[in-house]
């Protein structure tokens, strides 16, 4: 098995010279830390991503999860992660003090992330989905349930969940159907079905939270009337032990990857003794899960983009050792044959694979420092950071997922008929990595986002900040010698962008919204291919400032290396916008006019 899943000089080149994390230390909020301790986290983070996680990857594919016909048995080691994630304050580093938090920015939490995600996506999950519980509870519940569920579940010894998904609510969140009945007691008696819930049951956790949508009796229709529920498989009794809360796992997907974390089916008050407690306001639950959504989709990026990476090394280390094939022009078959990687088209597809992870990743720090901006920020200058968050968050999830399948594909090719062999690493990588444009909204559902909402909202406010930072880019780069060409490139690919939008925009001033948002999806590729042409520009101009002319041979390796593969995805995957455009700008409706029956032979 490969060793290496990551790069750290590619992963701190990102972090402090591209995106230059280290200028957040002038907050307050962020003032404990400093480079020295950004490293040590690091480090850490390496050390557990290797140490433990690494080893565990393959085992807990093969040995997937298994329901016992009341919970959901996984690999031991989950336990062993979820308390050395508590213990070493991993679960709640990002929350705010008086939270008890560490008040790590999120740029570095997401790097982090980014090294366990990459040693083993299924295991990371289990703390990273306590997190999101846990802060749903911190910022909207009351000190009670701080107090009863987010401060145990922070200790790693309670999984935390998102409950959102019904058999027929997937998409459509607005048919969430489990009910919820109010009680004199305070709480709600909670009742219906969730599916596909991650982490939603097993043996590895002595407590289960979920934090579910359900619609209290007479609320009104569709998402207005969702409320969040705090809903424990086991209570707290007045007698202080725990008891049963009637909610109950009636199985678990067996699912072609991620398969380290079961994916549980529950049924809540099968024997009407089912209680939920509410969070916040009643009918702002998806209000509230929304505001966690951006970071829920950075994640999902960024868990597509480390599995890219890990499938990457893989490739490489073995596309230098395969020996096979010889030079085009040498015709002696005596001769011994070449490592593989001295091909033409394997350099090819390592540097596909490398245009595709390495853009993502500068596109996953840019983001998560746009949180972080978020958080030490006020006012106007708060405002738009906010709305070029939100205006991302599509791109963000969904360019590393989709082209997390064409990367991870590119490994198993480089490894020909042993890539297709699950005694070779890399097949599960392109198994594991498929979940990422289904989960947390689909890819349909993010271009419809991006277009329907994203891209008018404020009278179209977050386009013109999006277009100001990607010139702010170009001009910088057209100062610089040798990338002058790649800034024209760009500029000349904002400009078909932004011709696209207007084009697609007089289709919805004319009324016709099928027709606009028909073809969101290619939309939102032509948006996420100018984004990573971006990140690429950006991390060129990072690159002129480094080279200080006593670099060492692996530092130039490293700059000449990064050079090629800015130039390989301008030239190769920059053009493919023209299709996009030519296909968004000519919107003839040919799949509206597509019936169902047609589709019959
Ligand atoms: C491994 C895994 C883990 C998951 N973890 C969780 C979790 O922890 N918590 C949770 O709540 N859920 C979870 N989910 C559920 C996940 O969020 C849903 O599967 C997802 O939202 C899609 O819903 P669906 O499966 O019902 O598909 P559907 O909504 O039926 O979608 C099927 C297809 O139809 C398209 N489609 C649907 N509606 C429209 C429309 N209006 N216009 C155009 N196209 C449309 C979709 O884009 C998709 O391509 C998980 C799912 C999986 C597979």
């Amino acid at each position: 098995m490969a060793e290496k899943f990551f790069s750290e000089k590619n992963l701190k080149f990102t972090l402090y010279d591209v995106h230059k994390v280290e200028d957040l230390l002038k907050h307050d909020r962020f003032g404990d830390y400093n480079r020295e301790s950004f490293d040590m986290i690091l480090d850490t983070a390496k050390n557990i991503g290797s140490g433990f996680m690494y080893p565990l990857y393959s085992e807990m594919d093969k040995n997937a999860p298994e329901y016992t016909g009341t919970t959901i048995k996984v690999n031991p080691a989950v336990r062993q992660y979820m308390n050395t994630s508590g213990e070493g304050g991993w679960i709640n580093a990002m929350f705010p003090a008086e939270h008890g938090g560490q008040q790590m920015p999120l740029s570095l939490f997401n790097a982090c992330m980014f090294i366990f995600a990459s040693a083993n996506y299924s295991l990371s999950v289990y703390p990273g989905l306590t997190t999101g519980a846990a802060s749903l509870i911190y910022n909207y519940g009351s000190e009670s349930l701080i107090k009863d569920y987010a401060e145990k579940m922070v200790t790693g010894k309670w999984q935390g969940t998102m409950a959102l998904t019904e058999p027929e609510a997937g998409s459509s969140l607005s048919d969430v159907k489990t009910s919820a009945e109010p009680m004199p007691g305070g709480y709600f008696h909670i009742k219906g079905q969730k599916t596909f819930i991650s982490a939603g049951d097993h043996d590895n956790a002595d407590n289960i939270i979920h934090l579910m949508l359900a619609r209290v009796k007479g609320a009104p229709a569709g998402v207005k009337g969702l409320s969040l529920f705090v809903v424990p498989k086991y209570r707290p009794a007045d007698s202080g032990e725990l008891e049963f809360n009637d909610v109950n796992c009636a199985g678990c997907y067996h699912k072609m990857g991620y398969r380290g974390a079961p994916i549980a089916q529950l049924s809540m008050g099968e024997v009407d003794d089912c209680r939920g407690y509410l969070v916040g306001e009643q009918n702002l639950g998806l209000t509230y899960m929304f505001r966690m959504m951006n970071e829920a989709r950075i994640n999902v990026g960024l868990g597509a983009t480390a599995i890219s990476s890990a499938a990457y090394y893989a490739s490489l280390e073995y596309t230098r050792e395969r020996l096979q094939g010889r030079k085009i022009d040498e015709k002696n078959p005596l001769n011994t044959q070449i490592p593989i990687i001295e091909h033409a088209d394997i350099k090819r597809m390592l540097l596909q694979q490398r245009a595709i992870f390495e853009g993502s990743l500068s596109l996953m720090v840019y983001a998560g420092k746009l949180v972080d901006l978020t958080t030490v920020t006020e006012g106007e200058e708060r405002e738009i950071y906010e709305l070029l968050l939100d205006f991302l968050t599509p791109i963000v999830k969904t360019y590393p997922s989709e082209m997390g399948i064409t990367s991870t594909s590119q490994a198993i090719q480089c490894l020909g008929g042993y890539g297709y062999s699950s005694e070779f690493p890399v097949e599960q990588y392109m198994r594991d990595v498929r979940i990422h444009p289904i989960h947390e909204g689909t890819t349909g559902i993010q271009g419809m986002d991006l277009l329907g909402r994203k891209v008018t909202m404020k009278k179209g406010a977050a386009v013109k900040i999006f277009l100001e930072e990607i010139q702010n880019a170009i001009d910088e780069a057209a100062g610089i010698s040798g990338m002058e060409s790649s800034a024209s490139d760009l500029a000349n690919a904002a400009a078909l962008w932004k011709d696209t939008t207007y084009s697609l925009l007089g289709i919805a001033a004319k009324g016709e919204i099928d027709l606009f948002l028909a073809d969101a999806t290619l939309y939102l590729e032509l948006s996420g291919i100018l984004c990573i042409a971006w990140q690429w520009l950006l991390q060129g101009i990072a690159l002129s400032k480094t080279d200080s002319g006593e670099n060492s041979d692996s530092d130039k390796n490293f700059s000449k290396g990064k050079m090629f593969t800015l130039n390989y995805f301008y030239q190769y995957e920059l053009p493919k916008i023209h299709g996009l455009a030519l296909r968004l700008k000519n919107s003839d409706g040919l799949t509206l006019k597509m019936k169902p029956e047609f589709f019959e032979d």
